[in-house]
C-alpha cells in the first residue's frame, strides 16, 4: 500500500505504525469471523453424532451452541470496538478527502501477517494478543503423549521432542524438498502458546519465498488451531505442499507461480479427529471470501 502518494496533502495521516496496527486489528476481526464459518457443520454434526442418552446428546448441542453464540458476541464486540471504530472512520474521511482512493482504482495490501508485524514492533497491547491465540495449559506428559502419537501414526515422520525445553522438531519429505517444522509452547497466564518455524534441510537456494509462504500460513492460523494434536495434523498436511492442488482452482501453482501453501480444515462431514487440512492458493482462498 503506497500510503504516503495515496494521503500525501492528508492533515490526519497516520504514522506506518497507525497503519500496521490497524490492519492488524482487521485481521484479528477477520480471523473472528473465519472461526465461526465452521458453525453450520458443527451443528450438523452435534445432532448427528451417537449419544448414550437424550441428555448427553442435548449437552453435545447445548456446547456447540454456546460456543457459536460466543465466538458472534466476540466478534461483535470486537466490530463495535472504538479501535475497529477509528478505522472505519479514517478510512471513510480519507476516501471523501482523496478520489483516488476509491476501491475501484485503489492498491491491494497483504490480507494477513499485520498481527506478526504489530507484535515485532510491540503495537499490540497483551491484552489484544491474548484474546486471540492461546489454547489450553499443555502438560509434558499431554506434550510426550501427543509427539509419540503422530510418529505411531506417521512412520515417515523423524520427530524429536524435549519436554523440559517445551519444544519439538518434525521433519520429513515433501516430494523435492526435506522441510523441517520446529514448533515451541510455552504455557502463560493459564493458556498454551504455540509457535511453528519452518526451514529445509539441508538449506535449498530458492526456497526462501516457498518457506516464508508456509511461515505466513501457520502465522494466521485460521481455523482453530491451538492444540498440540490439531497443530501437528497441521504440519503433516504440508506433505503434499509440492504436489497438492488447490482446492479452488484445482491447479498446483496460481498465477504468480505460488503453492498451495495455506492449509485450512476442511468442512465437517465426519468426526472432529478426522477432519482433514485442505490445501489452498492464499490467492485463491481470499478471493473466495470477498
Ligand atoms: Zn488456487
Amino acid at each position: 500500500m503506497d500510503t504516503k502518494d495515496a494521503l500525501a496533502g492528508d492533515p490526519s495521516l497516520w504514522s506506518e505504525e497507525e497503519y500496521i496496527l490497524s490492519l492488524a486489528r482487521i485481521e484479528m476481526l477477520q480471523d473472528k469471523l473465519n472461526k465461526l464459518r465452521t458453525a453450520p457443520g458443527d451443528f450438523i454434526h452435534s445432532t448427528t453424532k451417537t449419544a448414550e442418552t437424550p441428555e448427553e446428546l442435548y449437552q453435545g448441542i447445548s456446547t456447540t451452541f454456546n460456543a457459536f453464540k460466543d465466538g458472534v458476541g466476540d466478534f461483535l464486540t470486537t466490530q463495535s470496538s472504538p479501535e475497529i471504530k477509528k478505522i472505519y472512520e479514517h478510512a471513510e474521511a480519507c476516501i471523501k478527502a482523496d478520489p483516488d482512493l476509491d476501491p475501484a482504482r485503489s492498491k491491494t495490501v497483504d490480507q494477513y501477517g499485520w498481527v506478526d508485524k504489530a507484535k515485532e514492533r510491540g503495537l499490540l497491547n497483551n491484552k489484544e494478543e491474548e484474546k486471540d491465540e492461546g489454547g489450553p495449559l499443555l502438560s509434558n506428559e499431554e506434550m510426550s503423549q501427543a509427539m509419540a502419537n503422530l510418529v505411531q501414526k506417521y512412520p515417515w515422520v523423524k520427530a524429536s521432542w524435549m519436554v523440559e525445553q517445551r519444544m519439538a522438531e518434525i521433519s520429513f519429505h515433501a516430494v523435492t524438498i526435506r522441510l523441517r517444522f520446529k514448533v515451541t509452547v510455552e504455557n502463560r497466564n493459564s493458556k498454551a502458546w504455540y509457535t511453528v518455524s519452518v526451514s529445509s534441510v539441508p538449506p535449498k537456494h530458492g526456497t526462501d519465498a516457498f518457506l516464508a509462504g508456509i511461515n505466513s500460513s501457520f502465522s494466521q492460523r485460521p481455523s482453530p488451531v491451538n492444540d498440540l494434536p490439531t497443530l501437528l495434523e497441521m504440519i503433516i498436511s504440508y506433505q503434499t505442499v509440492r504436489s497438492a492442488k488447490c482446492t479452488i482452482c484445482n491447479k498446483v501453482l496460481d498465477d504468480k507461480l505460488n503453492w498451495p501453501d495455506l492449509r485450512c480444515l476442511g468442512p465437517v462431514s465426519s468426526p472432529a479427529a478426522e477432519r482433514v487440512y485442505l490445501p489452498y492458493h492464499k490467492s485463491c482462498f481470499a478471493g473466495a471470501q470477498a
